[in-house]
C-alpha cells in the first residue's frame, strides 16, 4: 500500500460492489480496517455484473478494457500483478467504424499500421496524427501522475508545472483540436468518439482529454479472455476477500444511520449494521435520500442542473450462428453525428436515426457462448430519463438489426434465440440511478475535478463517497482510481485510529 501511516482499525460499511467499492475496500482492508460490503442486487460488480442464460454469458455493462496501466498499478499496490489473475489479449483489430454499407475504416493494433490507415484517408494525416498522439501521450502522462489521483479539494491541486504550460488544453475543445489536425469527417468522428466516453459532446469536453486518444490508439484496446470485464471483479473481489474484506448481496442499504452529526452504521434487511465509516459506491444523488435533508451536500436543484452522461438502450442476444463479417468492436456511425448528440444533450428524445455499438465478445472468447453459437451486445446511447416501454425498446431493436444486416450483410435477425433488453426503467430499478444515467456526470469542464460532487459529507463525519459520479469520472479505470482516493483520504481523516 502507498501510505506509510499507521495501520487503522476501523470498521467500516461500504455499500454498493461497483468498481470503486471493491478498491476501496481493498486499500481499507489492507490497511487494517474491518470491512463490508452491501450490493443490493444478488451478484457483484454494479453496472459490470453479468449474467448467464442458454450458455451464453453476458457482460451488462462495459465491455471495452483501456487504459491496461491503470488495473496494473491496482493490483502491484498489493504486490499483484494483472497476470497473477487473468491473461489480457490485444485486440487486432481494436474496433471497425462504419460509415455506410461496405463503408468502413479499421483500426489495428498500433500506432504505426493506424497511421498508415488515416494517411489512405487524408493526404498527410499520418505525421498530423503522429503529432496528435505525442501531445496526448504527454498530456496523459501529466494526467496520470498529477491530476487523476487527486481528491479535487481545492483548485492548487491543479497547478503544477505540467498543467499551467498545457493551460491551452483547457480553455479549447476536443471537437475543434481535432478539427485542427484532420479534414476529413471519417477521421475527425473517429479521434472525436473516446471522449464520448466521458459522457459529454466533443465540443463541451475540455481537449486536455486527449488523453482518451492516447488511452485508445496509443495503449490499445485490450480483453480479459475467459471471462471478459467480468473476469476483472471476480479478481478484484478474490484480492479484496484475501485481506479479509466480507461481501453480501441482497443487501439492499435503507437508511444511513446518524448520531449526532457522525456515522453510527447502516440499515439493511431491517437489521443494524454499526460502523465508523461508511463510504457509498452507490449512485450520489440516492445515497443523498438515506440520510436526513438538512445532512446532504447537495439539493435536488443542483443535480438538476447537472449535465448527466447519456443513459443506454441495450441488447443481449444469443444467436445460434457464427458471425464472420464483423469483428468484436462495431461502431456504427453511418448517421448524422450531430443530430444523435443534440437528440441527447439539447433535445432530449428518442433519437430518429441513432448511432450505436455492437460487440460479438465470443469471438475472443469462445466460453461466453455455446460452441457454433455468438454472444451479442448492442448498446444506444439516449438521453436520462427517456419515456421506457417494451414497445419502444422493440422498434429500436427492430430498426438497428436492419441496419446491421444491410450494412455489413451479416444475418442476425433469423438466428437470435436469446434475447434481453435493458434500458432507463431498470437503471433506476436495478442500480437505483439517477434518472435512468448510464455513467454518471459528464467530464465537461465545469464537471472536473474540483468542481465533482465532493468525496466527503461536509455534515456527517464519517460519510464518504466514491464511485463514477465523484473524482476522477465516469469509466471503470477512473473508478478503480476513485476507491483508491477515497481510502487515501479516510487514511489521512483517522490518524492513528
Ligand atoms: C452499458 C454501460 C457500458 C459501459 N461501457 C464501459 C466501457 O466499455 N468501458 C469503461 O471503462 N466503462 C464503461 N462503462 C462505465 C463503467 O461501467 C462505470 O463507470 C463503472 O462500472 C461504475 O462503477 P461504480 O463503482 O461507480 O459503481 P456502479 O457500477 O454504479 O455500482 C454501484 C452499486 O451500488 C449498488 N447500490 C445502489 N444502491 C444501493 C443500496 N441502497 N444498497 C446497496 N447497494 C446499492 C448498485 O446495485 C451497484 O451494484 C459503461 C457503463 C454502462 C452502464
Amino acid at each position: 500500500m502507498t501510505t506509510s501511516l499507521p495501520k487503522m482499525t476501523k470498521k467500516i460499511i461500504i455499500i454498493g460492489s461497483g468498481f470503486s467499492s471493491i478498491s476501496a475496500a481493498t486499500y481499507l482492508a489492507d490497511f487494517g480496517c474491518d470491512v463490508t460490503i452491501l450490493e443490493k442486487n444478488s451478484s457483484f460488480g454494479g453496472r459490470a455484473r453479468n449474467f448467464k442464460a442458454k450458455g451464453f454469458t453476458f457482460d451488462m455493462g462495459p465491455s471495452w478494457y483501456w487504459m491496461p496501466d491503470v488495473f496494473e498499478k491496482y493490483f502491484n499496490d498489493f504486490d499483484k500483478s494483472v497476470s497473477d489473475y487473468y491473461n489480457l489479449k490485444k485486440l487486432d483489430p481494436a474496433y471497425r467504424v462504419y460509415f455506410g454499407k461496405n463503408d468502413f475504416i479499421e483500426i489495428e493494433d498500433n500506432l504505426e499500421k493506424i497511421s498508415k490507415t488515416f494517411e489512405n484517408v487524408e493526404k498527410g494525416a499520418s505525421k498530423k496524427l503522429i503529432k496528435f498522439m505525442t501531445e496526448a501521450k504527454s498530456n496523459y502522462s501529466v494526467a496520470m501522475e498529477k491530476v487523476v489521483y487527486k481528491p479535487g479539494k481545492s483548485i492548487f491541486e491543479l497547478v503544477t508545472p505540467g498543467t499551467i504550460k498545457r493551460l491551452r488544453y483547457f480553455t479549447t475543445n476536443i471537437k475543434s483540436e481535432v478539427s485542427r489536425y484532420f479534414k476529413n469527417n471519417k477521421l475527425r468522428q473517429i479521434m472525436e468518439f473516446p471522449v464520448l466516453f466521458l459522457g459529454a459532446k466533443p465540443e463541451n469536453t475540455p481537449a486536455f482529454y486527449n488523453i482518451m486518444n492516447h488511452a485508445d490508439l496509443g495503449l490499445g484496446t485490450w480483453f480479459p479472455e475467459r471471462g471478459g470485464i467480468h473476469k476483472v471483479v471476480e479478481s478484484m473481489i478474490s484480492l479484496a476477500k484475501e485481506k479479509g474484506v466480507t461481501f453480501k448481496s441482497n443487501h439492499n442499504v435503507d437508511e444511513i444511520l446518524v448520531n449526532d452529526e457522525r456515522i453510527k452504521g447502516v440499515i439493511s434487511n431491517g437489521i443494524e449494521f454499526h460502523s465508523d465509516i461508511v463510504i457509498s459506491g452507490a449512485d450520489y444523488h440516492h445515497t443523498e435520500t438515506l440520510i436526513p435533508n438538512n445532512l446532504k451536500n447537495y439539493n435536488d436543484s443542483f443535480w438538476d442542473k447537472k449535465v448527466f452522461a447519456p443513459s443506454s438502450l441495450l441488447f443481449y442476444i444469443g444467436l445460434d450462428r457464427k458471425i464472420n463479417n464483423l469483428t468484436h468492436h462495431n461502431l456504427f456511425f453511418d448517421v448524422d453525428f450531430n443530430r444523435h448528440a443534440s437528440e441527447i444533450y439539447d433535445d432530449p428524445k428518442w433519437p430518429e436515426s441513432p448511432l450505436f455499438y455492437l460487440n460479438f465478445p465470443s469471438l475472443s472468447d469462445k466460453s461466453m457462448a455455446p460452441d457454433g453459437c455468438e454472444n451479442c451486445f448492442i448498446l444506444i446511447p439516449i438521453a436520462p430519463d427517456l419515456e421506457d416501454s417494451e414497445e419502444i425498446r422493440r422498434k429500436y431493436l427492430n430498426l438497428v438489426l436492419k441496419r446491421i444486416e444491410d450494412i455489413s450483410g451479416e444475418k442476425i435477425v433469423d438466428n437470435i434465440i436469446y434475447q434481453k433488453s435493458f434500458c432507463v426503467k431498470d437503471f433506476i430499478s436495478d442500480y437505483n440511478s439517477y434518472k435512468g444515467n448510464a455513467y454518471g456526470l459528464a467530464n465537461t469542464l465545469f464537471q472536473t475535478s474540483i468542481f465533482k460532487p465532493k468525496m466527503k459529507s461536509k455534515r456527517i463525519k464519517g460519510l464518504y463517497f466514491t464511485g463514477q459520479l465523484t473524482v476522477p469520472g465516469p469509466g471503470v479505470p477512473p473508478s478503480l482510481i476513485s476507491g483508491k482516493i477515497v481510502s487515501n483520504e479516510i487514511i489521512k481523516d483517522f490518524p492513528n485510529q
